[in-house]
């Protein structure tokens, strides 16, 4: 056996373990901890609640197990398996042209891995969150929503590919850097369109209504310095009682989004305190630190793939023989996951960090005891467990636990 392909196995083996072990300690601590509200808590959510998000969490800990299944079975089916090589072996009997055949061929890669997961998409959304009264999707919407998806991912995604593909076959030693070039520009025009032209052909966005809400908020904004195109509303009820609020867009497209479900629960301050905490985010410049972090992640991962597909044992330990820039393309992508797995946990850390820092702009900007409020209530509403597995928080949580984040909150609320 190709010594790569050992390395493959072993470092499978330890995602998957780790994977296992985390959501058993979680389901484990979970419902050890189903018979008692917190004591921080105890005022504002009654046991039922408790017991509810407990029972929400549970059932999506334990669908966790089957995507671990699925996942794995999709990729050992689709490298070691041979599936590959047989779609390679199969578009090269029908197709002359290289990059006819590598856009199909990564092309059936998505289409199979999105078909197999499918099942588990349905059962999520209109088994779990039916069960737990999360769900307003009817089925009709949801196969509108995929299509669309599908749409524009083609629409976006195929002349994205095709660049890709041209680059590395045509564009020499440097193809990895114009990639790079090309798909840093490609994430900003999405992030620059989304909002205006994308986001509407899924929900409707009504600018907010005139009122004490509206005036408070441009107050707010104001008081931070920040100028945004605009106040919207977009009726996420349509598809999820969960609630959110968010920002979007760069520079003159950037908008400030608030879900209809979110103002039906949250009083006025509170809704002016969650807005705070996302400002905090935007005035930390946390999503442009993000995003550097992710395009020089992706640097390095095309420089990775660069010698990458030079490698012939890259290909043979994956059970590959077709050693072309499609399949190394798909190749990379398929396996890079088990590679990167546990540098998750540092990616958590560091958005969590992140999320200290905007509710501790939001304590100062408006008032902390209002978003101390308002997360209980989201907390209660959308069933978010009070007391996950504190590993599992660790491996996982892009937020910290409610109970830490409010124990520094009242700190602020007293000084
Ligand atoms: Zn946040």
């Amino acid at each position: 056996m190709n010594t790569f392909t050992l390395i493959f196995l072993a470092a499978l083996a330890i995602s998957i373990s780790v994977r296992i072990w985390l959501a058993q300690r979680h389901l484990r601590y979970v419902a050890s901890h189903r018979d008692a509200v917190p004591a921080a808590f105890s005022d504002a959510i009654t046991l039922t609640q408790h017991h509810k998000a407990a029972d929400y969490t549970l059932a999506k800990t334990r669908l966790s197990f089957l995507q671990i299944v699925v996942e794995t079975s999709l990729l050992l089916a689709f490298t070691l398996g041979g599936g590959l090589q047989w779609l390679d072996n199969a578009l090269s009997g029908v197709f002359a042209s290289e990059m006819t055949r590598n856009i199909l061929l990564i092309g059936s890669v998505m289409v199979i891995a999105a078909a197999i997961e499918l099942p588990l998409d349905l059962y999520r959304k209109f088994v779990i969150e039916n069960r737990f009264g999360f769900n307003a999707l009817t089925p009709k919407r949801f196969f509108i929503d995929l299509l669309m998806q599908t749409t524009i991912g083609v629409l976006l995604g195929l002349p994205l590919l095709f660049v890709v593909l041209w680059l590395m076959q045509a564009a020499g030693d440097l193809w990895w850097l114009y990639t790079w070039l090309v798909w840093v520009g490609f994430n900003l025009t999405l992030l620059a369109i989304y909002p205006t032209f994308i986001a509407p052909l899924f929900n409707r966005f009504e600018p907010m209504e005139n009122g004490t809400l509206k005036s408070r908020i441009e107050q707010l904004l104001q008081k931070c310095g920040f100028t945004a195109q605009g106040l919207f509303v977009m009726d996420g009820s349509k598809r999820s009682s969960h609630g959110n609020a968010y920002f979007t867009g760069f520079g003159k497209t950037k908008r400030i989004v608030l879900f209809d479900t979110l103002l039906k629960h949250l009083e006025a301050d509170e809704v002016e305190a969650v807005l705070a905490h996302e400002l905090g985010h935007f005035k930390r410049r946390h999503v442009v630190k993000r995003m550097a972090w992710v395009f020089a992640a992706s640097l390095v991962f095309l420089w990775v793939l660069n010698w990458l597909m030079t490698q012939t044992w890259f290909f043979n330990g994956l059970n590959v023989t077709s050693q072309n820039t499609g399949m190394a393309l798909v190749l990379f992508f398929l396996v890079l996951p088990v590679f990167t797995f546990l540098l998750q946990p540092l990616s958590s850390l560091y958005s969590r960090k992140h999320e200290f820092e905007a509710d501790q702009y939001a304590a100062v900007q408006t008032q902390a005891h209002s978003l101390i409020s308002a997360l209980i209530k989201l907390y209660r509403d959308n069933a978010s467990t009070l007391t996950p597995d504190p590993l599992y928080a660790m491996f996982y949580n892009s937020h910290p636990d409610a109970q830490q984040r409010i124990a520094r909150l009242q700190i602020a609320v007293h000084n």
